[in-house]
């Protein structure tokens, strides 16, 4: 078994922190103000067209649609050395949900052209729309509807919590096609272009970072044609079985990120806890300070080393729904923990937005809720052990 980091990747890290150190560090002073959350939309959008321009942005997508080709565990290392950064803009160096998603690799060639070649290189950006209020984990009870008219599908429901809603040049919006097909499936993704007759976005929704990061998605009698369906007319009926296909790199990139998060927090706690003084010596030589940093690194070191390892089965074409499943579990937690610690040691400065810890606390909590609750990971893995 070879451990080390293949030294391709670990140059790809490097390029990667040389870009955000050059480049972003400037920006992010200039540009931001340290202690509000929100980043403009052109911004985010300018660093996304320059890290597809030097190839790090959906790095892992085939060349033939404009991506490098990169393994998942070279993704996994290059979105972990972006968030290890600590500098808020190198989020936007790697794709989201506003970026492409696998599942565009099923779409048709005409459909990979226009819509997938154009997210690859950020200058466009997309909506995946498949919660709605009334289905969340139980993503297959959607109640927006697709009925067939002619050669029409017409789509009528509301979508919520959809990131990137409003500034999206498109959705991709998943819609019932026939309920008497639930278990088989009966759900049909569509691409919808933004300003399509029909289709509007509702209310922007607050969460605890961004001002306006979710929106919901309205659709009335919103007619889109059967070229609209993602992968052409034959894929009726697949939408969720699709999704499905792609679960694996979502969650990989969850647990890349908070390890990166995580890595980034615990340095700040490590520093303090050598610099602070009380009771006339670092707060660091003391047990329970130690504590804290050292349940932190441990698990750090036990999530990093199940992602990449997650990364490489993946890589190597083997089954990965128990490993992704507990990486996204595990590294989702862990980030929470660690955030929650480095708060401690901190102490009172721990609190206050000087720091980017309590942003850090606050943006992490998103982890255990996006892409399959903490729970829906549990319900999954037992399912993988026969329960
Ligand atoms: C910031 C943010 C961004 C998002 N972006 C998008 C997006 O771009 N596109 C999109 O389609 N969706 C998006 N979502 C929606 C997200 O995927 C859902 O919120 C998530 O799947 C959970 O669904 P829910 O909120 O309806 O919770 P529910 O499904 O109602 O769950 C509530 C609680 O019950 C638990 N629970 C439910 N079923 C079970 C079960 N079988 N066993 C055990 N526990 C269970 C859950 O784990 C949770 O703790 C976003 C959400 C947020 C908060």
């Amino acid at each position: 078994m070879d451990f080390s980091i293949p030294e391709e990747y670990a140059e790809l890290q490097r390029n990667m922190t040389g870009f955000i150190d050059r480049e972003l560090r400037p920006l992010e002073e200039a540009e931001l103000d340290p202690e509000e959350d929100d980043v403009p939309v052109e911004l985010r959008d300018r660093i996304r067209r320059r890290s597809a321009e030097l190839g790090f942005y959906a790095a892992d997508f085939p060349e033939d649609v404009g991506g490098s080709g990169l393994p998942q565990l070279g993704m996994v290392l290059l979105r972990e050395a972006a968030a290890r950064s600590g500098c808020r803009l190198a989020g936007f160096t790697t794709y989201g949900p506003e970026g492409p998603t696998g599942l565009l690799l099923n779409a048709t060639d005409e459909q990979k052209k226009q819509y997938l070649v154009p997210l690859i290189s950020a200058e466009k950006s997309m909506c995946f729309a498949l919660t709605e209020p009334e289905a969340g984990s139980d993503a297959q009870s959607i109640r927006t509807t697709a009925v067939q008219d002619g050669d029409t599908w017409v789509l009528n429901g509301t979508k919520h919590f959809i990131t990137n809603g409003k500034h999206a040049d498109f959705a991709l919006v998943f819609a019932a096609n026939d309920r008497s097909k639930k278990a088989q499936g009966g759900i049909t993704a569509f691409i919808v272009e933004a300003g399509t007759p029909g289709f509007s976005v509702g209310r922007a929704q607050r969460g605890m970072v961004e001002g306006e990061g979710q929106f919901e998605l309205v659709f009335e009698d919103c007619r889109v044609s059967e070229e609209q369906i993602l992968g052409g007319p034959q894929n009726v009926g697949m939408g969720f079985y699709s999704a499905m296909q792609f679960l694996a790199m979502g969650r990989l990139s969850i647990g890349a990120m908070c390890n990166g998060i995580a890595d980034y927090a615990l340095s700040l706690g490590i520093e303090h806890a050598k610099n602070r003084i009380a009771f006339d010596r670092p707060i660091g030589k003391n047990q329970y300070v130690q504590a804290h940093i050292v349940d932190s690194l441990v698990e750090l070191k036990a999530s990093k080393l199940m992602t990449y390892e997650c990364a490489w089965k993946y890589d190597h074409g083997d089954p990965v729904i128990q490993e992704s499943s507990i990486v996204k579990l595990y590294a989702s937690e862990m980030v929470n923990r660690v955030a929650d610690r480095m708060i401690q040691v901190h102490g009172g400065m721990g609190w206050m937005r000087e720091l980017p810890l309590e942003r850090i606390y606050r943006l992490v909590r998103i982890f255990t809720l996006v892409e399959g609750t903490s729970e829906i990971q549990k319900y999954i893995i037992a399912k993988t052990v026969g329960l």
